[in-house]
């Protein structure tokens, strides 16, 4: 279980989480919405130790283990797995060394072993429709912007850490690939193979279609470094409709309309 009290985090002086609370439990699926600016990658990205950030006060632990304290490859180690917003461009290291390294990394050398990973790589890869010849190319290196989000999936599911922040997973991303990525995702949480944990997720996205294919078990809106609201899909249908204008305004309390 992932959980996540009442913290609070700042960047360049600017105090982007205002307390946030969050429990997730392997096998569910939590979606977070928000307006642009809300806090969705910070929180993100505090969660696995960018270093940019500055944490105020708060606890998050990963099965009791207390990832605060930790830096970001031991909370890789741990089990929790980012797949950014804007993925990070590695040039000079192919996407399959990258992921036996990591399993290596992680005391997972019988999964790095060449044959068994290959043939997974082969596999996963074909399932959520990457050329299997951007394998032995760098990381995300020239790929455009739908592809980074397909190469990052790939790794989730070859890593199956225990947790998965997805940050707008579906960005750039076409209707077939958005559904091919999605039930990848929904499968991993919600159907794992056989001998296979299920994973918990948490995926942030602007839009209900990710939502449709991911049959999440929550739906949280973060405005203002606050989850506000917390329900089922109906709260991701509300938004569409109205929009964030009923969140947005109540925060904004001094604003006095004549
Ligand atoms: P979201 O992902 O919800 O759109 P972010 O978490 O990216 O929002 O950003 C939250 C706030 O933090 C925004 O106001 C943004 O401008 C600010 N912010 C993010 N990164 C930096 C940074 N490196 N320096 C200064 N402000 C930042
Ligand atoms: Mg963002």
């Amino acid at each position: 279980m992932l959980r996540i009290s009442n913290l609070h985090a700042s960047i360049a002086g600017k105090e982007v989480l205002q307390g946030i609370n969050l429990e997730l439990k392997s096998g569910e699926i939590h979606a977070i919405m928000g307006p642009n600016g809300a806090g969705k990658s910070s929180l993100s990205n505090v969660l696995m130790g960018n270093r940019s950030y500055q944490v105020l006060s708060g606890e998050v632990t990963l099965d009791g283990i207390d990832l605060l304290t930790l830096p970001t490859y031991q909370r890789a180690a741990a089990g929790l797995f980012l797949a950014a917003q804007d993925p990070m461009e590695i040039p000079g290291v192919p996407l399959r060394s990258l992921l036996r390294e990591a399993l290596i990394a992680q005391g997972r050398g019988v999964e790095a072993e060449e044959t068994s990973l290959n043939a997974r790589l082969e596999l996963e890869a074909d399932s959520i429709g990457v050329p299997t010849m951007m394998l032995d190319r760098a990381v995300n290196v020239d790929a455009s912007g739908g592809e980074k989000k397909r190469l990052e999936t790939l790794q989730l599911s070859i890593l199956q850490p225990r947790i998965a922040l997805l940050d707008e997973l579906d960005s750039g991303l076409d209707v077939d690939a958005l559904r091919d990525v999605a039930r990848r995702v929904e499968r991993q949480a919600h159907a794992p193979e056989v001998g296979t944990e299920a994973i918990g997720v948490v995926a942030i996205t602007h839009y209900r279609r990710l939502l449709d294919e991911l049959h999440p078990d929550a739906v949280h809106i973060l405005v203002n470094g606050k989850i506000v609201k917390s329900g089922g899909l109906e709260i991701a249908d509300e938004l569409e409709r109205d929009g964030y204008g009923a969140y947005v305004e109540e925060d904004a309390g001094e604003f006095i309309f004549p």
